[in-house]
């Protein structure tokens, strides 16, 4: 789960890292109250979506006046802001941070995320912040440096202190860049985060260490147990599809080949994925129904599919086991009829009651493909979705 930069600062400052004083607004007024309230001469206005990039698609901006803030705010709220990582389509802004300037003297880069190979907190430091760490990684790797932070004992001072000078903190602010780690670390680690991004952290014109940006991911299994985390939820930022997939208890994610999947069992959808690549196709989706799929289930999982305007064909790989196929193959038709099927459509089912499935299939009059294995599924649906 994502949520935006301004809740995540609100999560640092609550661990006492230090972040410029800023408050969200949802109109170009608030904007000017806000800019108004925090006093000082410079404001930032800044677009608030869960992507990154914003400053180099104009959804940052300084403000030297009080009708600059104006100004900026009616222009960021509503536009369509593309960055690398919202897509050709962009996203609607109907947030903004309105922020008291900051005196940046360099801009340097941390963050953590989960190590699995290590199986511990990997803190990353970088003394080139603000721009891309993805290309920073690619071409100067030896300026990216690394802690995988031990659970038990934390980020101890010495690691801190070390990374710190190796990203250019002056001897005198390494006190506080130690602070800001460790801080970092425990609201990373009590909040349940898979990543935690500040880049860039600065420093500022007399040498505080303070964090610009606040990018946090958190573990969706962890979400159970973090109820003030789940209620940053913006579902304006999410994909309607998943969302409206979890009301129906669906495991679903959007991707962005012509292919939809409809399997039970995470495994074999994986593995049906992995098939359709094999043979030269690009899936849709990755859907789970489960292991006890109704026939409502498996129209509400062919709805979420056919939303997808890429759409090119659909394959249906079930395993029988403890939900049997005659009740997948009611499904399927139910639902083909329902939303009046226009992709082709590839079943391969097997397992218990696997003939009365195929049998309520065939006698169904829809113009489905049947397939014996996944091989041929895959084959078959591949093909479908090429027009052949
Ligand atoms: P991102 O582009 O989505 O990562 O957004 P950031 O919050 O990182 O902002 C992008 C850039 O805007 C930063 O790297 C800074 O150079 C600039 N910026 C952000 N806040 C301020 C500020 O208070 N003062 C000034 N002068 N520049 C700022
Ligand atoms: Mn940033």
């Amino acid at each position: 789960m994502n949520i935006h930069e301004y809740q995540g600062k609100e999560i640092l400052r609550k661990y006492g890292v230090v972040t410029p004083q800023g408050l969200p607004c949802f109109s170009a007024d608030e904007a000017v109250q806000a800019a108004e309230k925090l006093g000082g001469k410079l404001w930032v206005v800044k677009a608030q979506i869960h992507a990154g990039g914003r400053g180099k698609g104009g959804g940052v901006k300084v403000a030297k006046s009080i009708e600059e803030v104006r100004q900026h705010a009616s222009q960021i709220l509503g536009m369509t802001l593309v960055t690398h990582q919202t897509g050709p389509e962009g996203r609607l802004v109907k947030r903004l941070l309105v922020e008291e300037g900051a005196d940046i003297k360099k801009e340097l880069y941390v963050g953590m995320v989960v190590d699995r190979a290590s199986q511990r907190v990997a803190l990353m430091a970088s003394s080139e912040g603000g721009m891309d760490i993805e290309e920073v990684a690619a071409h100067t790797p030896e300026k990216i440096h690394k802690v995988f932070i031990d659970p038990v004992a934390g980020l101890k001072d010495a690691e801190a202190d070390d990374v710190a000078r190796k990203i250019g903190v002056p001897e005198g602010s390494l006190p506080q860049a130690r602070a800001f780690m460790q801080n970092l670390y425990r609201a990373f680690d009590e909040s349940d985060a898979s990543l935690a991004e500040i880049n860039p952290l600065i420093l500022t014109g007399d040498d505080r260490v303070i964090a610009l940006d606040a990018k946090f991911n958190f573990d969706s299994n962890a979400l159970f147990r973090q109820t003030d985390i789940v209620s940053l939820r913006d579902l304006d930022e999410e994909d309607p599809a998943e969302i409206e997939a979890a009301k129906f208890d669906l495991a679903y994610i959007s991707l962005d080949g012509n292919i939809g999947c409809l399997v039970n069992g995470a495994g074999l959808a994986m593995a049906t994925m992995d098939v359709i690549k094999l043979y030269g196709g690009s899936p849709a989706n990755f859907l789970d129904v489960g292991g006890g799929a109704t026939t409502e289930k498996v129209t509400e999982a062919f709805k979420l599919m056919l939303r997808n305007p890429n759409l090119q064909a659909i394959l249906v790989n079930i395993f029988g086991g403890i939900m049997k196929c005659d009740v997948i193959a009611n499904g399927v038709v139910a639902a083909a009829r329902q939303v009046d099927l226009k992709v082709p459509l590839v079943v391969r089912m097997k397992g218990t009651n696997e003939d009365l499935g195929k049998k309520i299939l065939a006698e169904s009059g829809l113009p489905i493909i049947a397939a014996n294995n996944m091989a041929e599924a895959a084959e078959k649906v591949v093909a479908a979705a090429r027009g052949q």
